[in-house]
């Protein structure tokens, strides 16, 4: 589908990264736009043909995890591909043609590849999920399989940036005991937390040898959804394949 609107990520070469926008699907206000989940009240039909042009764009079968702001992770293979599996919030395979996706609206989405191993992985990343340990799972399930964290890239995708993700103060000081990078200030001067900064020093201490940002504050920048700008509204996609 040409006209799917989408950021790459700066993966290795044979591995495809991205990370989808509102444009290019079919979902009419206040999904508006290319809406993938099945779970903020869109019909099912509408989220059915979104991931449809997600699948044909990629041209591989997208695995979704089923979230739950937890640490889980679950390892994808083309015979368990169509599931069940347990909730996790993040996915990773050795095999290639199977992309695998996280949703989101102002949550990272985190893509990691080590081209070597031929290992790929997605996870879902908030404020929970950060203090409660997914990179660094994410991380260690893919060494499991063969990856080196000393030869993995990791993409962080579009979320809600320091500037915008307002917190009560009590809030960030109990998230900044375990991620002090995350304590930031909003640019009306209160309180919040800067999720993008803490994950990346979660993934520099993880030992990944290769950090990229996207600059996007979805907050801000509604090319993409936001669950704080909108409380419903449609989730975005990260999505990574091995060729
Ligand atoms: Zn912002």
């Amino acid at each position: 589908v040409p006209d799917l609107a989408s950021l790459s990520a700066a993966l290795p070469a044979g591995v495809t990264g991205a990370f989808s926008t509102r444009g290019g699907g079919i979902s009419p206000p206040p999904w508006d736009g290319l809406n993938l989940s099945q779970q903020v009240g869109d019909q099912p039909e509408r989220v059915t043909a979104n991931r449809e042009r997600l699948t044909g764009w990629l041209g591989a079968p997208v695995v979704f995890a089923d979230q739950v702001h937890g640490p889980e992770v679950a390892v994808v293979t083309a015979g368990n591909a169509a599931g069940p599996r347990s909730a996790c919030d993040g996915l990773l395979t050795a095999e290639p043609g199977l992309a695998l996706a996280v949703l989101v609206a102002d949550c990272l989405p985190v893509l990691f590849a080590d081209p070597v191993a031929g290992v790929v992985a997605a996870a879902h990343a908030g404020r929970r999920g950060l203090v409660a340990g997914i990179l660094q799972r994410t991380v260690a399930a893919m060494t499991a399989l063969g990856a080196d964290p000393g030869r993995m890239t990791a993409v962080i995708g579009p979320g809600i940036g320091g500037c915008c993700y307002e917190v009560p103060r009590p809030l960030l000081d109990q998230v900044a005991a375990v991620l002090p990078e995350a304590a930031s200030t909003t640019t009306w001067g209160t309180p919040a937390l800067d999720l993008p900064r803490a994950a990346g020093a979660v993934l520099r201490v993880a030992g990944v040898a290769c950090i990229e940002r996207t600059s996007a504050c979805t907050y801000e920048d509604d090319r993409f959804y936001s669950f704080r700008r909108a409380p419903v509204t449609g989730r975005f996609a990260g999505v990574v394949v091995r060729r």
